[in-house]
């Protein structure tokens, strides 16, 4: 079994191996004297797996209830939240209990928090049955939900006693799922290994998925152990996700996934990291490649004067400025401070995102002011 060990304040371990769902009571049992377990996942994945958890829990003594709610990010609210502490309070759930959080990312965050604030923080173990979930949103410890302003505006840092990922999880998932996880693998080899980034150019991550993941979550294990809170090298991780949040804004949450949108945002802030020079040429060009590979898209259709609007509401912002993540070239990746001011004009390149190729209205306008910008 591969194991990726964490040392955060709280250590825990990361086991990647295909069969780990039918096998999860095994592994937990060691981790907790916890009498009753509490499953919580979605309408999506309990079909798959609900049965094959609880029996596994059951078989090494949980005495075990599930908490079901219904799949998509339009379920991630403090509604929810409510209803899950309902199942908890109701099943006499104790501080030594635990939380077995069984699904996406959505499940991950929602059911991390429910465990970071019940009783003032039970134990939770993380069993992320999505690409994007297994290679980045089941590490690191943040939990969290959405409120009517913004994604992830409520949450709390809890890291989880295990995570267990079964790459087999990912034969049940429809291919834009498989698309929406590869935004974030392929954002892994943009900000820190720039082979992997040609692993993932010249063959098929699906055929060394357990790679893949390995290589993923040790990447973010290494840059959340040194910096838990994310104050400094933990920002790298939002490469792409300044835009990206801001695409997924403008598309109401829905036309886009989170991967989509991050692959835009990732070849879009290159492009501006090239025209600024800071930003080895090229290199836009060829993250743009490897989204169109993997299903991406590498471009949005919004203006710049949208983007950097919906990006200024972005929580990451920090008083009159935003952070933003860049490229120096694949694999090496640096903090930039960006009064807000400043942002149109920073990310506007001559290539307008909804026309990647055939515009030529606009290519005068490399000079860009704050007037001209708005056409
Ligand atoms: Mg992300």
């Amino acid at each position: 079994m591969r194991t990726v060990h964490v040392d955060t304040g709280a250590p825990y371990d990361i086991f990647i191996e295909r069969g780990l769902i039918p096998r999860c009571g095994e592994l937990i049992r060691p981790l907790t004297s916890a009498q009753k377990a509490v499953i919580i996942t979605d309408t999506n994945v309990a079909p798959h797996y609900q049965w094959s958890v609880h029996n596994s829990l059951a078989a090494h003594g949980f005495n075990v209830k599930t908490h079901i709610f219904k799949a998509g990010e339009e379920s991630k609210h403090l509604g929810t939240i409510a209803e899950i502490y309902k199942t908890l309070a109701d099943f006499r759930v104790t501080r030594r209990d635990i939380i077995v959080a069984l699904g996406g990312g959505v499940c991950g965050d929602m059911a991390g928090f429910a465990a970071a604030t019940y009783l003032r923080g039970i134990s939770f173990v993380q069993i992320p049955t999505s690409l994007l979930a297994q290679v980045d949103s089941s590490v690191g410890g943040k939990t969290g939900v959405d409120l009517p302003q913004g994604k992830n505006l409520v949450g709390a840092f809890h890291q989880p006693a295990a995570v267990l990922i079964d790459p087999d999880a990912l034969a049940t998932l429809p291919d834009r799922f498989i698309a929406d996880g590869m935004g974030e693998v392929i954002k892994y080899g943009c900000i820190k290994d720039a082979a992997f980034f040609e692993q993932l150019e010249s063959r098929d991550a699906m055929e060394n998925i357990e790679d893949v993941i390995e290589t993923c979550v040790s990447i973010k294990r290494d840059v959340v152990s040194r910096d838990e809170k994310e104050s400094g090298e933990r920002m790298l991780l939002n490469f792409g996700h300044t835009l990206g949040h801001a695409i997924e804004k403008l598309n109401g949450f829905s036309g886009m996934t989170h991967g989509m949108a991050v692959a835009a945002g990732m070849v879009m802030i290159a492009r501006a990291g090239e025209k600024n020079e800071l930003t080895e040429p090229g290199t836009a060009d060829r993250i743009a490649a490897l989204c169109k590979k993997y299903d991406l898209p590498a471009s949005d259709s919004h203006g710049f004067d949208e983007l950097a609007e919906a990006a200024a509401g972005d929580k990451k912002t920090a008083g009159d400025g935003i952070n933003l993540v860049l490229l120096r070239k694949i694999g090496d990746s640096f903090t930039l401070f960006m009064p807000l001011a400043e942002l149109e004009e920073y990310i506007a390149t001559d290539t307008r995102p909804d026309e990647e190729t055939e515009n030529t209205e606009h290519t005068e306008n490399t000079g860009n002011t704050d007037e001209q910008s708005d056409i």
